[in-house]
């Protein structure tokens, strides 16, 4: 899991230097990098005008004022701004590009695509109430310390102003909703309504508005809360006899795999190889499970079912933790082991002028998950890194010991290798040394978790955890998530998985625990292709590795993949793979 920190007021200066003021096309005959960069910077201020949420959230803030109405009017003016953007992109001769630009070329261009797709195929406005949702904007606005208290609080007071007016054209759009996600609509704007209601007028206090302002200001928000409410109630109280399935469906399911991940193969195929994936790891858990049963259960007889026999020795290798109260300062001292071992293996090159910093998860990002990296955006170079770690103080002791039993003393050196060393922190600050505002702003998930999960198996390739048999078998548990993730995401949205084939899949198939698989049916059923992410970043990888070395040949080193990988920023491994196997010629050397 990553948060991005947000960029700093340097950004709006960089964007603002190459943008036209009458939003026009970009450079009719313009056919080099500079012209190209030009056009980027007009591509991205045509794009925060007519979504301004999205500008706010990253980090551009010229429009944290305004709420545009999500009516049709609105649709039709982006449908024609992604029309006149790829035109002009088909102006720019393609080939004659660097091979960064060529990357940002194609995030553009399936980026435009993809905004056609969503309104034109998708159209969830329709049937996803939860799409509405804006208050994460406005909860954006007060928390992130990017401009003046003052400011932000004048915009967010002017933002509010077309709350009511927003969600009256919200009930006039939705039709037939999911019901799974009119109860998230629900439960997430009632869940945030403290935003507008409560944090504003607290945050007030601590301005030096003046008071007659602040009067009118909360007055503002308390006709923004109950405008709010009033759309919760509509929709509870909406009466929705054939509403439309949570499962995407197959077509639908593709095409969305094709616009968020950016594979070079089809959902159908990496689902295939996910399958495929779990009958291997499940025969080499079974291999070592066999091979451990001795040493921690003597002679007791092995069990004659696989997968029972794996779950046995799982259970109690999870039974090695730390105490809740050291949770943190474990992970702090895996640090720079993790460190030690990169270097002395000669894995990749680490940067000792971009430390990471372990620290207290802020209060404001709600400890949901026990651990995440903050990192700094490409305009805010000298920004820090943080790996933020929830505390378990005041948990319940049954909560606290089946979160540690999850992150147990093996698993817990696998998350810090996925989310810091080499994996996401690393890959981060790599993405910053070839900064490109579209590759920030269009980042392929696929990619960033991919060179996560395959950082965890390069490691242990490399003989991280002394080779131990317990390790591999966690990582393998691990592992599991991120392929069953897949199954279960194409299974149910794309053919028809029942919830009971779904939980029994990840119970005993995939070795989770009740709570943990009833979390994931929440989460696929409200989602669709996010959860294919790290599965088919992997094998993508690991794909593009194996055919690095054949082009290599003897004068392949892991080191120099990993650093060439990793130097063309977050792009889909598709595109980096193009640049990689490319025919050196001179012209794809410049990135
Ligand atoms: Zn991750
Ligand atoms: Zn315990």
């Amino acid at each position: 899991m990553i948060k991005k920190l947000l960029f700093t007021a340097s950004l709006i200066i960089a964007f603002c230097a190459g943008c036209k003021k009458d939003g026009s096309v970009g450079p009719l005959q313009g056919k080099d990098d500079a012209a190209f960069a030009v056009y980027e910077n007009s591509f991205l201020e045509g794009l925060w005008k007519l979504d301004p949420d999205r500008a706010t959230t990253s980090g551009y803030h010229k429009y944290d004022s305004l709420l545009l109405i999500p009516n049709d009017q609105r649709r039709d003016k982006m449908i024609s701004f992604t029309k006149v953007q790829l035109d002009s992109l088909s102006r720019f001769e393609v080939t004659t590009l660097s091979a960064a630009n060529k990357i940002d070329y194609n995030l553009m261009q399936n980026e435009m695509e993809s905004i056609q797709w969503r309104i034109q195929q998708l159209k969830s406005y329709q049937w996803d109430p939860d799409s509405y949702n804006v208050i994460g904007t406005f909860a954006y606005i007060l928390n992130e310390h990017y401009a003046p208290l003052t400011k932000r609080l004048r915009n967010f007071y002017e933002k509010m102003a077309n709350i009511p007016a927003y969600y009256k054209e919200a009930e006039k759009q939705i039709k037939n909703p999911v019901i799974e996600l009119t109860n998230l609509a629900v439960d997430q704007h009632l869940g945030g309504l403290s935003v507008i209601e409560k944090d504003f007028a607290d945050s007030l206090k601590k301005s030096n508005i003046p008071q007659n302002e602040q009067k009118q200001m909360i007055e503002r928000a308390r006709v923004s809360a109950d405008a709010i409410k009033g759309f919760t109630e509509w929709l509870k109280a909406l009466k929705n006899d054939h509403p439309r399935s949570f499962r995407l469906g197959k077509e639908l399911y593709e095409a969305k795999f094709k616009y968020e991940i950016q594979s070079e193969s089809t959902a159908q195929h990496i689902y295939n190889a996910a399958v495929e994936r779990k009958k291997y790891l499940h025969q080499e858990m079974a291999r070592i499970s066999q091979k451990l049963w001795p040493k921690y259960f003597g002679t007791k007889p092995i069990p004659a079912d696989s997968l029972s026999l794996i779950a046995q020795v799982i259970d109690t290798l999870s039974s090695k933790h730390v105490a809740p109260n050291e949770f943190q300062s474990a992970i702090e001292k895996l640090i720079p082991k993790l460190t030690t071992f990169v270097k002395t293996k000669d894995l990749v090159t680490l940067d000792p002028s971009k430390p990471l910093i372990v620290r207290k998860e802020p209060g404001y990002m709600a400890g949901v998950a026990g651990a995440s990296m903050s990192t700094p955006g490409p305009y805010d170079k000298d920004g820090n890194s943080y790996f933020n770690v929830g505390s378990l103080a005041g948990w319940p002791t049954e909560k606290a010991e089946s979160y540690l039993r999850e992150y147990n003393d093996y698993t817990l050196q696998i998350l810090c290798i996925h989310e810091a060393i080499p994996g996401h922190y690393v890959q981060l600050v790599y993405a910053n040394k070839s900064p490109s505002l579209i590759k920030s702003i269009f980042g392929n998930g696929a990619m960033i978790e991919g060179w996560a999960v395959y950082s965890e198996e390069m490691m242990l390739d490399n003989g991280y955890g002394n080779d131990e048999p317990e390790m591999r078998l966690m990582w393998y548990k691990w592992h599991l998530r991120s392929v069953c993730n897949t199954i279960l995401d194409y299974k149910v949205h794309a053919e028809n998985m029942s919830k009971q084939d779904a939980l029994n899949l990840l119970t005993k198939e995939a070795f989770q625990q009740n709570a943990e698989a009833e979390g994931k049916w929440k989460r696929v059923s409200v989602t669709s292709v996010q959860l294919d992410s790290y599965f088919t970043g992997y094998k993508e990888l690991m794909d593009l590795r194996d055919a690095y070395k054949k082009k290599m040949a003897d004068k392949y080193k892991l080191k120099e993949f990993n650093e060439r990988f990793l130097s063309y920023g977050s792009a889909p491994v598709k595109l980096i793979k193009e640049a990689m196997l490319a025919k050196e010629n001179g012209n794809d050397v410049k990135h």
